[in-house]
């Protein structure tokens, strides 16, 4: 079965911060895809 690729990755992100790449621990999804780290440090 082919599922769309958006899917595919929405299983995979979660898990790895998108900021700085690290592992991201089991956590309220609500934030996005970035660690704990990120999250505190607002960088824009
Ligand atoms: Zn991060």
């Amino acid at each position: 079965m082919i599922q769309s690729s958006l899917e595919f990755f929405k299983n995979l992100l979660p898990k790895k911060c998108v900021n700085c790449g690290e592992d991201i621990e089991e956590q309220h999804e609500c934030y996005g895809n970035k660690c704990d780290k990120c999250l505190g440090v607002i960088e824009e």
